[in-house]
């Protein structure tokens, strides 16, 4: 159907998922095609992601660094795409900041106490006669309480609402954690049971005319510190061998499901439950909804975000 094989170009979990949730969507991104996507929150989450992994990556972290990586961010943002509103970015990189302050100083064992492996790093393994590819947030081990040490994958998350029975009881097999763990195990030729996912939230508070940025900002910076626990949520997931062996089942039927796609041979539908939600929509809505491909990024290559910094 598209000039892309998933066992010489690779597979990746985001791939997977567009194709489980929507294969128009799925299309698209083979075809490359992206969604001019700005938002607040995907601003919010970019800039903590960015800054976050310089952070775990840094040998000697200070809340100075963070001013730094912040404007480094910005900039990045604004050479790759000059039609961005450095006002609106900036105001956002601001609020990551401020809270990423409070963050480190909440968190602050984790630079003591982690043994870092890798930030950031990519793996890209044969699984079945698939190429599968990834891109991980962190490896650290940690020493539990028994002096034994274990292996973690990291992975950031930024959220309006976290709901944590719902999250804690997806994690239990989340595919996203399954796909990296075999991906890690493969690549390294090691042994990973557990996850952290390491979830912000990002700020509701709004801006008040009657105020200034810097009030507005050392507000955000109090409600943070009032309630930790309500902006910093970490969920550790401990997998077993079984539900390993069930999901590795499950990936490779899954594969082969998706190759037949997309050799033309299984047909491509609309999944219109996926189409938007409460605060979220696909990139491609606005293609769907005019049938026409104008408003989206043409000729995007495949998987840029495992391309190197
Ligand atoms: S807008 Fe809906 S139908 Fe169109 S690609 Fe997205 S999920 Fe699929």
């Amino acid at each position: 159907m598209f000039n892309y094989i998933p066992q010489e170009d690779g597979v990746t979990y985001s791939l997977l998922q567009k194709f489980t949730s929507c294969r128009v969507a799925a299309r698209f991104y083979l075809e490359g095609f992206r969604g001019v996507r700005t938002s607040e929150a995907l601003n919010f989450g970019n800039a903590c992601h960015y800054i976050l992994e310089q952070i775990y990556r840094s040998k000697n972290v200070s809340l100075k660094k963070i001013d730094m990586y912040a404007e480094e961010w910005e900039d990045y943002i604004l050479e790759k795409d000059p039609g961005a509103n450095p006002d609106a970015l900036g105001d956002v990189t601001d609020i990551a900041k401020t809270v990423l302050k409070v963050y480190m100083k909440v968190y602050r064992s984790d630079f003591k106490t982690w043994k870092k492996l890798s930030v950031e790093s990519t793996f890209d393994v044969m699984f079945h006669g698939y190429r599968l590819r990834g891109k991980r947030d962190g490896l650290f081990t940690k020493t539990n309480k028994k002096g034994k040490e274990n292996r973690y994958l990291l992975e950031h998350k930024t959220a309006g609402q976290i709901n944590e029975d719902l999250i804690s009881d997806s994690l239990s097999f989340d595919p996203q954690n399954l796909f990296y763990i075999i991906g890690t195990e493969l690549q390294d030729d090691s042994c990973v049971r557990n996850t952290l996912r390491n979830v912000i939230r990002r700020p509701q508070i709004r801006f008040k005319v009657s105020q200034t940025w810097e009030e507005y900002k050392q507000e955000i910076t109090k409600d943070c510190h009032t309630r930790p626990d309500h902006y910093f949520k970490r969920f550790e997931t401990s997998y077993k061998d079984k539900d390993i062996e069930i999901y590795r089942k499950e990936l490779f039927e899954l594969l082969k499901e998706f190759d037949k796609w997309n050799k033309g041979e299984s047909p491509t539908y609309r999944n219109t439950s996926a189409c938007a939600g409460k605060g979220w929509q696909c990139e491609y809505l606005p293609a769907c909804s005019s049938r026409k491909v104008d408003m989206l990024l043409a000729n995007q290559p495949l998987f840029t975000e495992l391309e190197e910094d």
